[in-house]
């Protein structure tokens, strides 16, 4: 197969060094194998995305020299996509309705009998409050919905979630190859009861959004046909939840190389709001792209 990877900026503020790297890394990997390197426009936070930072993502890649290939993807343009997806998860009684407020959720979490919030890939671990006790059946949710929580006990019981068995246990697993900090190399692999103690039920479908960044980022791995997926350290943990979604939907598993991420010189992760460092100044400032890779410590092209 065809090594292709993508590169998925969400345009809610300027690129920085730390998207550059991404960006950088991704495309030299598939050019280096001969393979593609596509773009997909991460776009479904309709409240802060905005057309000017997608207009500035295509300056800044074409600037760096990062041609890409084929169509660029928006996610907000594969909203019927995500909703078929989610009623089939529905379909299947592995979704409910929540309409806690964040509040609520940290409360009950950090009620005296639950001891500390446990903490798992998307913040506190959900404590349930609206998790129903039989799942509602039918072809299709209700709606409107509001927040749809994958019911990740239920997912947990699935057999389509693993890929092999060790003794009796049976387990999940995906193939590491990157280099970011603390992250392991190889095969990771998870069991049943991790998935059930250590991830909780995610938010599949937000209220404002009828997606989620889970749901929409493994739907568009897998039509884009994405054998390698390029991003950064701070996903690691989130892959648990995309392998898990994959295996329930029939989906393929990619490759993952999450990489280091790049910090300031006070070893802070970058943000978006940090502006100083936005790819744009720096091409303000008469830099090249030559001395982007060479910021970021990666070879010349
Ligand atoms: N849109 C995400 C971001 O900008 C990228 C997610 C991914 O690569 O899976 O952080
Ligand atoms: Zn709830």
């Amino acid at each position: 197969m065809t090594f292709r990877t993508r590169f998925a900026p969400s345009p809610t503020g300027p690129l920085h060094l730390g998207h550059a790297y991404s960006a950088i890394l991704a495309h030299d990997m598939a050019r280096a194998r001969g393979g593609q390197f596509l773009l997909r426009i991460e776009d479904i936070d309709r409240s802060r995305a905005r057309p000017e930072w997608e207009d500035l993502i295509y300056e800044d890649l074409t600037w760096l020299g990062l041609g890409w290939d084929g169509p660029v993807m928006r996610q907000s343009e594969r909203l019927d996509s995500y909703s078929e997806t989610l009623d089939a998860l529905w379909a299947r009684g592995l979704l409910y309705p929540c309409t806690c407020k964040r509040r609520d959720i940290a409360e009950a979490a950090s009620a005296p009998q639950e001891g500390a919030p446990l903490l798992g890939p998307d913040g506190i671990i959900y404590p349930g409050t609206c998790r129903p006790k039989t799942h509602s059946h039918g072809h299709l949710i209700p709606r409107p919905s509001g927040a749809l929580r994958l019911d990740m006990a239920q997912a947990a019981r699935a057999n389509d979630v693993y890929t092999r068995r060790i003794g009796t246990t049976r387990v999940a697993a995906f193939e590491e190859l990157g280099n970011g900090e603390g992250i392991p190399r190889g095969l990771v692999e998870f069991t049943p009861d991790e998935i059930d103690r250590d991830i909780g039920d995610v938010v599949i479908a937000r209220r404002d959004m009828g997606t989620s960044y889970h749901l929409a980022v493994v739907l568009d791995d897998a039509a884009q046909g994405i054998t390698d997926v390029v991003r950064g350290a701070d996903l690691f943990d989130a892959t648990r939840i995309h392998v898990i979604l994959q295996r329930l939907l029939g989906l393929p598993t990619p490759r993952y190389h999450h990489h280091r991420l790049i910090r300031d010189q006070h070893g802070k992760r970058l943000a978006k709001r940090d502006d100083a460092r936005a790819i744009r100044t720096y091409r303000e400032d008469g830099l090249t792209p030559g001395d982007i890779r060479r910021m970021v410590g990666l070879p010349q092209a």
